[in-house]
Parts: C-alpha cells; sequence; structure tokens
C-alpha cells in the first residue's frame, strides 16, 4: 500500500455516514470522506419521530419546530465525523430521498403517528398517500425537497457549520474546511436558489459566532442535464461529485433497483459485457463525466471533482477517473484499499504510456536525421563531381541546407 500511494495522484475518500465507518475507512487509508449521506441520521430512533412530526407539518412555522428537535442530534452527528476525520476533507450532502421512504406503512404504525400528531388516522393516510408518486427516484428528492422547504437545508447548513466550528475549536491545528453538497441538481439557477439559502444560513452562523471559518457550496452531478450544462453549473458550485449510481440510472433510463430482473438477459445475449452499476460505462456515462469536468473546469478553473457513485471502487472505473483527471474518487470504507491500488496502477500505466510515446518519437526522429545525413553525403559527393558553376550554386544550397538541418536538430533537442 505504501508503493501504491507513492505513485497515485488520485486521492481516495470514502462513504460514510457513521464515525465507526469513518474511522474503519481511515485505517484502510482513506484521505476524507467523499460522501456523508444525511438521511441516514434521520432513520434512527430517536429522531425519525421529529422527521415525521416534520412531514405532518400544516405550516412552516410546524416545520420549522419539527427539525428544531432534529438539529442538535444532526450537528452532534457531524461533530463525530469531523472528530474521527481530524481535519481531512468532510464532503456533507444534504436530504436526497423522497419523503414517502421516511413515513410508515404498517397500520399500527399509522396510527402511532397519528395519535403522536394530534390527527386522524384519515389525515395522516391522506398525508402519505399525498406523497405517493409513480416514479419516486425521478420525483420529489434531492435538491427539489429544499425548493419546496428551504427549512431543512437552513437546518442542515446549521448543524454542518455549528459542528464545524465546534470541533474547530477543540482542534484549531486541524483544517476544517465543510464541504456541503447539494445533490440532484440538474440547473444552474435552481442550485443557485438553494445554495443562495446555504450560504445566507452559513454566513450567519459564522457571524454569530465570530469565526473566520471557510467552507464550500458543491453539487453532484448526477443527472444528464447538469453534465451537459457543467459550464453553467461550475458557476455555482465549488465542487463536483460524479453521483454515478443516478448518472448511470438516468443515461440508461432503467432504474438501479429494478434493473437485475433483465440484465441477466442482456448478459446472455451479449448486448451488454458487465453491471452498467458496478463498472462504469466508460462510452457513455463516461463521456458526460469527462465533458463535464472539462466544461466545469473552463469556468472554474480550480473546480476539485470526485466521484461517490458505487464506481468508485470498482479498478477499470477508477483508472477511467484518473484519465479524465478527477481530484479523488470515494468508495465504501473495504474498497478503499483496492480504490488506493487502482490509482497507484492506473497512474504507472499513464507514465508507461508516455514514455512509449517518447521513445518512439526519438526512434522517428533519430531515423530521420539518418536519412537526412546520408542525402546531404550524397549531395557533397555529387557537388565535388560537378563544374565550377554548378560547384558554387550547389555549395550555396548546401549551406542552407546545413543551416537548416542545425535548426531542425535544435529544434528537436529542445
Ligand atoms: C449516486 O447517485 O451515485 C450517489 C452516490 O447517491 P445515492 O446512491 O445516494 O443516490
Ligand atoms: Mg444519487
Amino acid at each position: 500500500m505504501a508503493w501504491a500511494d507513492k505513485y497515485r495522484t488520485l486521492k481516495v475518500r470514502t462513504n460514510a455516514d457513521t464515525p465507526a465507518d469513518a474511522k474503519k475507512a481511515r485505517e484502510l487509508g482513506a484521505e476524507g470522506i467523499g460522501l456523508c449521506r444525511t438521511e441516514h441520521m434521520f432513520f434512527e430512533e430517536d429522531r425519525i419521530a421529529a422527521f415525521r412530526e416534520m412531514i405532518c407539518s400544516d405550516t412552516v412555522e410546524e416545520r420549522e419546530a419539527a427539525l428544531e428537535k432534529i438539529l442538535p442530534y444532526q450537528q452532534g452527528d457531524f461533530e463525530k465525523l469531523y472528530e474521527a476525520l481530524e481535519g481531512c476533507p468532510v464532503t456533507i450532502r444534504f436530504l436526497d430521498p423522497p419523503l414517502h421512504e421516511f413515513v410508515p406503512t404498517e397500520e399500527a404504525d399509522i396510527e402511532k403517528l397519528a395519535e403522536a400528531q394530534g390527527k386522524s388516522v384519515e389525515t395522516i393516510k391522506g398525508i402519505i398517500q399525498g406523497l405517493h408518486e409513480f416514479n419516486p427516484m425521478m420525483g420529489h428528492r434531492g435538491l427539489r425537497l429544499a425548493v419546496t422547504y428551504p427549512e431543512i437545508a437552513k437546518m442542515q447548513t446549521k448543524a454542518v457549520i455549528r459542528a464545524a466550528i465546534n470541533v474547530k475549536k477543540a482542534h484549531p491545528e486541524w483544517d476544517i474546511v465543510p464541504e456541503i453538497m447539494i445533490p440532484l441538481s440538474c440547473d444552474a439557477k435552481e442550485l443557485k436558489y438553494v445554495k443562495d439559502i446555504v450560504v445566507a444560513t452559513a454566513d450567519a452562523e459564522i457571524e454569530a459566532a465570530g469565526s473566520d471559518m471557510k467552507y464550500e457550496v458543491g453539487t453532484m452531478i448526477e443527472i444528464p442535464r447538469a453534465a451537459l450544462t457543467a459550464a453553467d453549473i461550475a458557476k455555482e458550485a465549488e465542487f463536483f461529485c460524479f453521483g454515478t449510481n443516478d448518472l448511470t440510472q438516468m443515461t440508461f433510463g432503467f432504474s438501479r433497483d429494478d434493473a437485475g430482473k433483465f440484465l441477466d438477459a442482456y448478459y446472455d445475449a451479449k448486448i451488454f459485457e458487465n453491471d452498467p452499476f458496478a463498472k462504469l460505462d466508460q462510452t457513455g456515462v463516461g463521456q458526460l463525466m469527462e465533458m463535464a469536468v472539462a466544461n466545469g473546469k473552463k469556468t472554474r478553473p480550480e473546480l476539485h471533482c470526485g466521484i461517490c457513485g458505487e464506481h468508485g471502487g470498482d479498478p477499470s472505473s477508477v483508472e477511467f477517473c484518473h484519465k479524465i483527471g478527477l481530484d479523488y474518487v470515494s468508495c465504501s470504507p473495504f474498497r478503499v484499499p483496492i480504490a488506493r491500488l487502482a490509482a497507484a496502477q492506473a497512474a504507472i500505466a499513464e507514465k508507461n504510456a508516455e514514455k512509449e510515446a517518447k521513445d518512439a518519437t526519438k526512434e522517428e526522429i533519430e531515423k530521420r536525421i539518418a536519412d537526412a545525413k546520408e542525402t546531404l553525403a550524397k549531395l557533397q559527393d555529387a557537388a565535388a563531381d560537378a563544374g565550377d558553376d554548378i560547384k558554387d550554386f550547389v555549395a550555396k544550397g548546401l549551406k542552407s541546407l546545413k543551416a537548416g538541418f542545425e535548426e531542425a536538430k535544435k529544434t528537436f533537442g529542445e
């Protein structure tokens, strides 16, 4: 692993939502968190009730009051993550799944929720029914939730910034720059709308704490339109992270949850060689990524780019990420060593290919020089045999030829 780390240029981060996962990943060599899926923190017993209260709220004020209850938990979770990462970068992704994933489905649980909310069972069932979508993965999720319920993004921003400030106070030597990641954007204006909420909230928190903390707001690129409009999106994003799980599903137009039903037939018929959710489709999805990196960097040269889909731990996908100039891959903790190794192999393969190309060019140049020398010698012989008038003419020609030859040699040498 030390050999691998010596050669690789791609950083390796991890996808971790808990301090335990983060610690394990650090032991395995992760250099930061590339994706913390915050929704997992809402599912825990002590928070789900408050989150459901938020979903069942009738007014913004009620929603804010419910979120206020979750804020300390979320802040505490983030503090533990920052502690576990000891100053390494941590990217925190804001709420992504559709809200229906958080409501109960069992009759008894629905009744309990109704009682807790002081609402009738019918009202609660109506709310749950209202969350139903035909295509939830293409529905009311990701930053669309923040557009309709900005108070969720505000609460999460407060939790991130307060946690970062607290941990920085305890460890002034750590370089803590929170990376807030907004999921599922597909349009620069949409991203700006949410980013403005995040920035206003974060700046107010930082000022209130009398801190000078810096932070970054970036986005996941996981909808093909986001990749296509990356030059615009980069005006609003300080970093891109490719969510290739969604990007694959949306580019192929089949669901990551259902495609298993028919993909076997595709392998049998030799239409596909691999599961595109496991091994990155470099031709299609990869093309979108490459284009997004190039166009994003044209707008913002310092834009940093990573990947946090499942492909971030797959060796051939890691090699591709190296080739298109990503700064890091992020994968589950136990895939970190494989990613480190693959990143090193990609860097070495690239160096070898460069050397081979250089050697081939050098060989070609040497051959041309030898040919030119031979021609020159033949011309000199011919000039020696010629009459005086021709000799003079040839000598002038030779002089300028030699000068040109020396000039060319010099250029080749350089
Ligand atoms: C992704 O889409 O690649 C991603 C990392 O996000 P999630 O899997 O949570 O949708
Ligand atoms: Mg996603």
